[in-house]
């Protein structure tokens, strides 16, 4: 056993020495981090990147080789996180957390070879690129009540109904939509989880502006839409499980590299913190030390997440107590920040962080507009992929065993 253990960790030192020459032959010597980069640069820098990294199967590192993958093991996977992390090279678009982290992990468990080689690839090429469609207007939290109709016509399925707050919509050419295709079945069982092209007359998008001002989600809205009869993830009118096992996904699948995100960011804010005089302040002090304890479990916390996940297992209710663990984490460090910043958090001056909901990049300058965009956007993060209250309540029932919530009279 140990010796299995030491050439396990020798194979993975090796391989650490193939990321850092990738590494060194992608960026210049005196690279800060892609934070560091004005917006032109970054967006030209993110689509190179990708396609050097896709080339070598590492924007699926996991997955299986003959579907685009590099096949890694789990050690590999950590260091290829670790090195891109602490790099500040970003893994790929902003679109591959849905065809790569969600869908492509989803199909893994519930697709045959087929439906894998048709699509994996082509995800990994970024040809084909994937939005997400489970929310509507009358769905979120309560997602089996969604109502968007799929109809088998002939050899397709015909779609007419909404979905509501789709990130990056506007950016993809396809979407997994869950949909009723069974109107007569209980809410849970008459729904599948269909792969429908975005390109085509019987689909409108509609892009919807946040609180940052962004427009990074939309309504998209389907009038006859149609898709092939054949691409379903899993089974007809058994989308239920197949969703569960793509919001397990959801949840858990930046386990690994999250944590070194959120490091880097409280190391940006510690030397905020220093910048403004503020270190000796016993508030600020004890509030700083309190989100490095968080950081310190949350990287714990991921590791575990993401063993299980790379072992093959069903992310679950493990997956839940991360994303709240991390999102309500993120509403305070920020809250932290703009308290540093004081009244100048009230004028952002500066450039402000181009991500969606989360950090700002590693190098990013440490301006009052950075910390003030991604304050806004760590609101967001205890609603998207299921709120707080919900993980509370599948941490409570389904890792505690806790008894179920009351549910509302009828
Ligand atoms: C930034 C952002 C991006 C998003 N991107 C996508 C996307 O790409 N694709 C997609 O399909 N969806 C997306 N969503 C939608 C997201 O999944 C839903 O907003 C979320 O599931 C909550 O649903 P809701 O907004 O309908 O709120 P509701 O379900 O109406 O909830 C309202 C309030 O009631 C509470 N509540 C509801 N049920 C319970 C319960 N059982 N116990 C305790 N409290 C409860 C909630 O916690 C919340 O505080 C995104 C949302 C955001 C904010």
């Amino acid at each position: 056993m140990g010796t299995q253990h030491a050439d396990r960790d020798r194979r993975a030192e090796g391989f650490r020495g193939s990321v850092r020459e990738f590494i060194s032959g992608l960026v210049p010597p005196d690279w800060q981090g892609i934070g560091a980069l004005d917006d032109a640069a970054r967006a030209e820098f993110r689509k190179a990147a990708r396609v050097a990294l896709a080339e070598r199967g590492w924007v699926a590192p996991a997955w299986p080789v003959e579907y685009g993958g590099a096949g890694l093991s789990a050690a590999e996977l950590v260091v290829l996180t670790g090195e891109l992390s602490a790099a500040g090279i970003p893994f790929g678009s902003d679109n591959d957390a849905f065809g790569i982290g969600m869908l492509g992990n989803t199909m893994l468990r519930w697709s045959k070879p087929e439906l894998l080689q048709r699509f994996l690839p082509k995800i990994v090429s970024g040809e084909y690129v994937f939005s997400q469609g489970f929310s509507e207007p009358g769905a979120g939290s309560d997602l089996a009540s969604l109502a968007l109709q799929a109809e088998p016509d002939g050899d397709r399925w015909v779609l007419t109904g909404q979905k509501l707050w789709s990130s990056g919509a506007h950016l993809a050419n396809w979407m997994f939509v869950l949909a009723r295709t069974n109107r007569d079945a209980a809410p849970h069982r008459g729904l599948s989880m269909l792969l429908v092209p975005l390109e085509q007359p019987g689909i409108e998008i509609r892009p919807i502006r946040n609180i940052t001002g962004d427009t990074d989600f939309n309504e998209v809205f389907f009038d006859g839409a149609v898709t092939d009869r054949e691409l379903v993830v899993g089974e007809v009118d058994r989308g239920w499980p197949v969703a569960m096992t793509l919001l397990g996904f959801e949840r858990g699948e930046t386990a690994l590299h999250a944590p070194i995100r959120f490091r880097n960011e409280l190391d940006r804010l510690i030397r905020l913190v220093r910048e403004r005089g503020l270190d000796r302040d016993p508030d600020i002090r004890r509030r700083v030390a309190w989100c490095h304890v968080q950081v310190e479990q949350l990287r714990c916390h991921g590791l575990r997440t993401a063993e299980q996940l790379i072992q093959g297992e069903e992310p679950g209710p493990r997956a839940a107590a991360f994303k709240l663990l991390w999102s309500e984490y993120h509403r305070v460090v920020t809250e932290l920040a703009l308290d540093v910043l004081g009244l100048d958090a009230l004028a952002p001056a500066g450039r402000p962080s181009p991500n969606w909901y989360h950090t700002d990049d590693p190098g990013a300058p440490n301006s009052s507009a950075s910390w003030a965009s991604v304050y806004l956007n760590a609101r967001a993060g205890t609603i998207y992929a299921g709120s707080s209250q919900v993980q509370r309540g599948i941490v409570g029932e389904l890792l505690l065993g806790l008894p179920k919530e009351p549910k509302a009279a009828p």
